[in-house]
C-alpha cells in the first residue's frame, strides 16, 4: 500500500484501476531505460487495449498525474522513464497483420521492428525505419522517437512511410486517421484541438522566416522537437496531428495501431570498408561518395576503430592496422537484382580507385564477410560503451548537419574533446545523412573532473547554473500528457540535433 504521510490515498491509488501496480518489484524493474537516468515510477500500468489506455490517460489527467509510455525501453535520453505513472505498452500490443502481399503492414505498438520485418521477409519487404536496436525496440517507440538508422535517411522514415494510425488522445478520445470522416470526428470530439491546430498552421504558414527555417531543418535527418514540418506538408488537422505524433515522445497521445507502407528488401548487396589516413580525409570524401548512390555510408573514427579491431571477428582490413588518427567509412551498394548492383558498382569504382586509402579496398557480396563488416558497425555503440573506463557514464549525443559541413563539424568536435580533456571520446554514425553520434565518458562522482564541465558543478557540490538549466530543460521535456508546448523553432544555424537516436 502506498499512502501519503497523512494516511490518505496517493494519486496513483486514486486512479483506482486494476491495470496499475505499485509493487516494488514492478516499479524498480522499470526504473531504467538504455540511458544513464534512473527514475523509479510510483506505479506501473499494464493496459490490455486502447480503451484501458484511454481510461489511464483520462484519470491521470484529472488528477494532475504525469503519465509516460514505455515500450521496448531502449531510449537513450530517458524518454521511457517516469517518477510518476509509467504505462507499459510492450506487453499487450504485439499484433502484426501483413496487408496487400506485404506492400503494407498493420502493426500494434508493442511489436518489435525485428518481429515485423521477420513477418515481411517472406514477401521481400521490410519497414522503412531501420534503427540498430531493431531486435528490442518497438514500433511505438520508433514512431514516438522518430527513429531511423543506417539506410532509411529522410526518405524511408516513419514520416514518409506511415499511412494511418489509431491514436488515443489525453482525453481518452480514440481516432482512426484512416476513417474517411476522421477529420470531422476530431472536430466534433476535440473542437479546441482541431481549431488550435488550424490556428498554429496559419501562424507557421504565414511567416516566411518560419517556413524557411522549418524547410531547412527538416531537409536533414532532424528529430529535434516536434515535427513542425507537418504544418507545412498537411492541411487537415487530423493529418497534421498524425504527423506531429511522429517524434512526439508520447507527449501528444498514444499510438494504438499504425499502418505502414513497406519498402523492398534489396537482395543484391555489396559491402566494403574504406580506411582513410585521417578523419578529415574520410569526411572530405563524403560529398563525392554520397553522389554515387551508395545506400549506406557509416563513419567510424580512430577510437571506434580501435575498439572494433579488438573483436574476435574483426575484418582483415582493420585487424592489424596500427590505428593512429585513421577513420573508416563502411559503404554498401544495394540493388533489386544483380544487374542493378553491378551498374552501381561500376559507377562508383573510378571514385574508389581515386581515393588515397590506408588499406586495400574491395566490395564483397560474401555473406560471411559482409556480416563481419556489419558486426563492427552495428555492435559499435555497445562495444564502445562496454570498453569505457569503469565507473564512468557513457553520454551519447546525436547531431545532424548538411553533408558538406560534416568535415568541419567533426574537426571542431575533436578540438572540443581535446580542449575539455575528454580522452576516449568516439565519433561514429550515418555520414551519408550528415548524422553522427559522439560519446563522452563522464565520471559524475569525481570532483576532480568538474573543470571539464564548466558551470556544471559548484565548488560546494551544489548544482551550478549549467546543471540547473539542464535539470529545468529535462523537466520541461519529460513526457507529460496534457502539457502543450509551442512548436519549437529553436535552431538558427545549420546544425540540428537528433537527440534521441543512436546506433
Ligand atoms: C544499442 C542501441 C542502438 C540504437 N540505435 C538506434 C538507431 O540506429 N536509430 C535510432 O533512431 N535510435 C536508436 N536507438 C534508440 C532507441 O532504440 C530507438 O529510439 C527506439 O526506436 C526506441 O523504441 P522503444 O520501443 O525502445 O521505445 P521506448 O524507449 O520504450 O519509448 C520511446 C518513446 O516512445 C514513447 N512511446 C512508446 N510507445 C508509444 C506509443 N505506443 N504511443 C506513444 N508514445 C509511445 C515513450 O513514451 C518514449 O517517449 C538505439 C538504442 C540502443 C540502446
Amino acid at each position: 500500500m502506498r499512502t501519503t504521510a497523512a494516511g490518505a490515498e496517493s494519486p496513483i491509488q486514486q486512479l483506482d484501476l486494476e491495470t496499475v501496480s505499485t509493487r516494488d518489484l514492478d516499479r524498480h524493474a522499470m526504473a531504467h531505460d538504455a540511458s544513464h537516468y534512473l527514475l523509479v515510477p510510483q506505479g506501473v500500468a499494464t493496459p490490455r487495449n486502447a480503451a484501458d489506455v484511454g481510461a489511464l490517460l483520462r484519470r491521470s489527467r484529472e488528477r494532475g498525474l504525469p503519465a509516460t509510455f514505455r515500450s521496448g525501453g531502449t531510449s537513450l535520453s530517458g524518454q521511457a522513464l517516469s517518477d510518476s505513472l509509467l504505462i507499459n505498452t510492450r506487453q499487450h500490443f504485439r499484433g502484426i497483420e501483413v496487408l496487400d502481399g506485404g506492400a503494407r503492414v498493420r502493426v500494434q505498438p508493442g511489436a518489435t521492428v525485428r518481429s515485423v520485418n521477420a513477418r515481411l521477409a517472406a514477401f521481400g519487404r521490410k519497414l522503412g525505419p531501420d534503427p540498430a536496436s531493431e531486435i528490442a525496440c518497438t514500433v511505438g517507440g520508433v514512431i514516438a522517437n522518430n527513429s531511423s538508422g543506417m539506410a532509411c535517411g529522410t526518405e524511408f522514415n516513419t514520416y514518409r512511410t506511415l499511412e494511418s494510425m489509431v491514436l488515443v488522445l489525453p482525453s481518452g478520445t480514440v481516432i482512426d486517421t484512416a476513417d474517411a470522416d476522421a477529420d470531422r470526428r476530431l472536430r466534433e470530439l476535440e473542437p479546441e484541438l482541431h481549431e488550435g491546430l488550424l490556428r498554429l498552421r496559419r501562424r507557421v504558414v504565414g511567416n516566411d522566416e518560419s517556413v524557411r527555417i522549418i524547410r531547412s531543418l527538416f531537409s536533414m535527418k532532424n528529430t529535434m522537437g516536434y515535427g513542425v514540418n507537418s504544418f507545412l506538408d498537411y492541411e487537415r488537422p487530423v493529418d497534421i496531428l498524425m504527423h506531429l505524433m511522429i517524434g512526439s515522445e508520447g507527449t501528444l497521445g498514444f499510438v494504438a495501431e499504425a499502418v505502414f507502407r513497406t519498402v523492398e528488401v534489396k537482395p543484391a548487396v555489396a559491402t566494403g570498408l574504406l580506411v582513410f589516413n585521417s578523419l578529415d580525409a574520410a569526411t572530405g570524401a563524403l560529398p563525392d561518395l554520397v553522389s554515387t548512390g551508395l545506400a549506406t555510408i557509416e563513419l567510424m573514427d580512430a577510437a571506434a576503430l580501435k575498439v572494433a579491431q579488438a573483436a574476435a571477428d574483426a575484418p582483415a582490413a582493420i585487424r592489424t592496422l596500427p590505428v593512429q588518427g585513421h577513420a573508416a567509412l563502411l559503404v554498401e551498394h544495394q540493388g533489386s537484382d544483380a544487374a542493378e548492383l553491378s551498374g552501381k558498382r561500376a559507377g562508383s569504382q573510378p571514385l574508389f580507385d581515386s581515393l588515397d586509402l590506408a588499406t586495400p579496398f574491395s566490395l564483397t557480396s560474401d555473406p560471411k564477410d559482409r556480416t563481419a563488416l556489419w558486426h563492427v558497425r552495428k555492435g559499435l555503440y555497445t562495444a564502445v560503451a562496454g570498453a569505457r573506463p569503469s565507473g564512468t557514464n557513457a553520454l551519447l549525443e546525436d547531431i545532424v548537419v548538411p553533408v558538406p559541413a560534416l568535415a568541419d563539424t567533426c574537426g571542431e568536435l575533436t578540438r572540443l574533446f581535446r580542449e575539455h580533456r575528454y580522452e576516449e571520446s568516439v565519433i561514429f554514425g550515418h555520414a551519408k545523412d550528415g548524422n553522427v553520434h559522439f560519446m563522452l565518458n563522464e565520471r559524475f562522482d569525481d570532483p576532480a573532473q568538474a573543470p571539464a564541465l564548466p558551470g556544471l558543478h559548484r565548488r560546494d557540490g551544489g548544482p551550478g547554473p549549467r546543471r540547473r538549466r539542464l535539470a529545468q530543460s529535462r523537466a520541461r521535456h519529460r513526457p507529460h500528457h496534457g502539457a502543450v508546448r509551442p512548436p519549437p523553432i529553436r535552431r538558427r544555424g545549420s546544425t540540428a540535433s537528433c537527440r534521441r537516436s543512436s546506433g
